[in-house]
């Protein structure tokens, strides 16, 4: 296990007097694979945002023993804590060999990078192997598909041996197939290290996590597994609650909230 746990006491970020994230607590263990969930402007990004070091925030967030809070962005990094934004972040003139090359090869020479090798740094190798993207391994990035395309942003932070990965909405705009693959990636990963999905889509939810937090209002709302978060009346009443604005809901946790809330 090369996973580390996140835990986070009373977290809070405040833009312009409005608190979009209000006192959250998480523990997050190594090999995890934690869904945070909730409505659109519940604070899920601005959650992860702090944790990484890109909003300021108060309160405490300690990763495998070091307290990261207040830190810059490249010492949470370091620490080995990596994420992927809601639009994926790939050079896209480069091969996808080359993206993986430069997220690999902090301190190598870019010549070095740059130029066609046979012998491919084992990280390289086994990132492309648990991505499926070995046999496009030269075609530029630019040209994958979307979902494609996310999966190199993994393996990118693959390469880094990052031991806390957090992925802001990773399968927005996937395909039902592309979806399938990649909650499989997300458990090979999750074998090994620490995860953390930001989505709102149930069913991928249900398919997939090992345990659920359900943001609401910048708050936790309800922690458990799926089947614990689902049956909590606190979470059924927030989708319902806005499905009834919608018409009648004929699933208590209708399985696409998203689609529901956006639209609110
Ligand atoms: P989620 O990812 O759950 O949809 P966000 O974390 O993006 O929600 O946003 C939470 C709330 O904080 C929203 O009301 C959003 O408008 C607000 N917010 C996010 N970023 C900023 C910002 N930079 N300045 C002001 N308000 C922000
Ligand atoms: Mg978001």
């Amino acid at each position: 296990m090369n996973g580390a746990g996140l835990t986070v006491r009373d977290l809070r970020v405040t833009f312009d007097g409005f608190t979009a994230v209000d006192g959250v607590d998480l523990d997050i263990h190594p090999g995890d694979l934690r869904f945070l969930i909730g409505p659109n402007g519940a604070g899920k990004t601005t959650l992860v945002d702090a944790v990484t070091g890109l909003v300021r925030a108060t309160g405490s967030v300690r990763f495998d023993g070091q307290d990261l809070l207040g830190r810059p962005v490249q010492k949470i990094a370091r620490a080995g804590i990596g994420r992927t934004f809601q639009t994926a972040t790939v050079f896209e003139e480069l091969t996808v060999l080359q993206n993986l090359d430069i997220a690999a090869g902090a301190g190598r020479n870019v010549w070095t990078m740059l130029r066609r090798r046979k012998d491919l740094p084992e990280p390289v190798v086994r990132a492309l192997e648990t991505t499926g993207l070995t046999d496009l391994r030269e075609r530029p990035a630019g040209v994958l598909a979307h979902g494609q395309k996310q999966w190199l942003e993994i393996g990118m932070l693959l390469v880094q041996d990052v031991r806390l990965l957090l992925l802001d909405e990773p399968v927005a705009g996937m395909s039902h197939d592309e979806r399938e693959a990649t909650g499989a990636l997300l458990q090979r990963i999750s074998a090994d290290r620490t995860v953390v999905v930001i989505e709102h889509d149930m069913d991928f939810m249900r398919s997939f996590a090992r345990s659920v937090s359900v943001l609401h209002a910048g708050k936790v709302l309800s922690e458990g597994t799926v089947a614990e978060v689902q049956a909590d009346t606190k979470v059924q009443e927030v989708y319902l609650g806005r499905a009834a604005e919608q018409g009648p809901a004929t699933d208590p946790v209708p399985a696409t909230p998203v689609a529901v809330a956006e639209e609110a």
